[in-house]
């Protein structure tokens, strides 16, 4: 049977990125960027380039080094912002524009104080717009969000997603922007859009779905079912307030239960923990201990029955292997007897990809360690990698002697024990902030205020 292909869209580095506790520098977005190449996504939200030189500088240094993928820059919905996006882009094999406007009467009348007819018409122009900057022998790739869709007059929304899919869209995304709906309201949306809008078919549908009644992955999924063919989501489901839908939720969803779910993605699911290890280690917010496929707990089996179940065929208690996620073979410990090909296996699915001179000195590091401690831990190893890449003195020498240390390798071990054991250690995952906070997060330049009016105070996207 053929399956309908899901257009899995990540936005851990722009909407996962903006919420409180999880901001990352340019070098390490790149690192997650690859992550994510690996990982099989088709589409890397890179960034807001206006938002700030950061995103800018990130989402430009993406385009040029990840090539496999489509890489996406947000604007609002206004040539500015447009422009920026594009000129972030320039180096990227697939460039997207993603554009955004709310279209909700509630966000029309006190956020951006504007009329229906004149958001329409902002819309429309700002998507012409982003088109026109695409060449003529590639076809341009331009995203169009109706920010607070699920809380937009269904008519009102229809017609403008039908203005901008005439103005050039290819991508109608339909963010439930602070995660309101129900899977079957939101799945009821969809066909709504499907049946009502002309020249529906020349758009792939997507969905956005927040958290804040844990209903994102369940609403991303009705979508699915309703004819969306694209999922935004975030990597252990990050983002704003209660966060995105999860990826690797929807991904192993589909996979385990292809009966229900018809649906095939590129996601080499083997990638699915290193990807959430690699995320948690580098904002430094863990993974909260049950988190669905990705938690340290959602493999481990305590209760005497389930052993006994598990020793005697893991079917009774396990619907997917820990392998296909990848979640490293517990049983495989670590020592002095292993070899460097072992080492490196474990390394990546920690979430580190080295190069050979760089796994050299992991592995001279983990063999001074596993003399003295013999069975070398995770927790062990993730200390000693962030001593490597961060040029710290070899942990084998320091653990010893740690008051001896000079204050700036204290400081490195100190950080990389505290990152090791978050990851370990059951602490509940939290963000900062909690539900209902409205706080403007990126500082708008001056450069650009005279262009936006009220537009400007609201920055965070869809
Ligand atoms: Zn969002």
């Amino acid at each position: 049977m053929n399956r309908p292909r899901i257009t899995i869209f990540d936005t851990t580095l722009r909407d996962g990125e903006q919420s409180p506790g999880c901001s990352m520098n340019v070098q390490e977005k790149l690192r997650l960027a690859q992550q994510l190449d690996r990982l099989g996504v088709d589409v890397i939200e890179a960034g807001f380039p206006i938002a700030s030189d950061g995103d800018f500088e990130a989402v430009q240094r993406i385009a040029a080094s990840v090539r496999r993928p489509i890489i996406a820059g947000l604007a609002r919905a206004c040539a500015g912002d447009v422009d920026r996006a594009w000129q972030a882009l320039q180096g990227a094999a697939h460039p997207r524009i993603h554009v955004f406007l709310a279209t909700s009467d509630i966000h029309l009348k006190y956020k951006l104080r504007i009329t229906r007819e004149r958001c329409l018409e902002q819309a429309r122009d700002a998507v012409r717009h982003a088109t026109s900057l695409f060449p003529k022998s590639v076809c341009a790739d331009v995203e169009f969000s109706p920010e607070d869709a699920t809380r937009t007059d269904i008519p009102f929304l229809c017609q403008v997603v039908e203005a901008v899919i005439a103005a050039g869209a290819t991508t109608v995304n339909i963010p439930d922007t602070v995660g309101y709906t129900m899977p079957e309201e939101y799945g009821q949306l969809i066909r709504t859009l499907r049946e009502k809008v002309a020249g529906i078919e020349k758009a792939t549908i997507s969905t956005h779905c927040h958290n804040d009644l844990g209903l994102a992955v369940a609403n991303s999924l009705a979508g699915v079912q309703n004819g969306a063919r694209q999922v935004e989501c975030t990597i252990n489901g990050i983002g704003e307030r209660a966060g995105n839908a999860s990826l690797e939720e929807i991904v192993m969803a589909m996979r385990v239960r292809p009966d229900r779910y018809p649906y095939e993605t590129a996601v080499a699911s083997e990638q699915l923990y290193s990807s959430s290890q690699m995320l948690a280690e580098i904002t430094r917010v863990p993974v909260q201990p049950n988190k669905a496929i990705t938690g340290r707990n959602a493999f481990a089996h305590e209760a005497g029955i389930h052993q006994d179940g598990m020793l005697k065929n893991p079917l009774t208690y396990e619907i997917m292997t820990p392998q296909s996620v990848g979640v490293p073979d517990s049983r495989l410990v670590l020592g002095k007897h292993s070899g460097r090909h072992a080492l490196a296996l474990r390394c990546e699915q920690l979430g580190h990809q080295f190069e050979r001179r760089e796994l050299d000195e992991v592995y001279r590091r983990f063999v001074v360690l596993a003399d003295r401690i013999k069975k070398v831990q995770d927790s062990h190893l993730l200390e000693l990698i962030q001593d490597v890449t961060s040029g710290a003195v070899s942990s084998g020498e320091v653990g010893s002697q740690g008051n001896k240390l000079p204050p700036a390798a204290a400081v490195t071990l100190a950080r990389a024990v505290s990152a090791a054991a978050n990851l370990i250690e059951a602490h509940p995952a939290h963000v900062s902030g909690g539900a209902g906070q409205t706080t403007l997060l990126i500082p708008f330049t001056d450069r650009h205020s005279e262009q936006h009016s009220d537009q400007e105070e609201y920055l965070w996207g869809v």
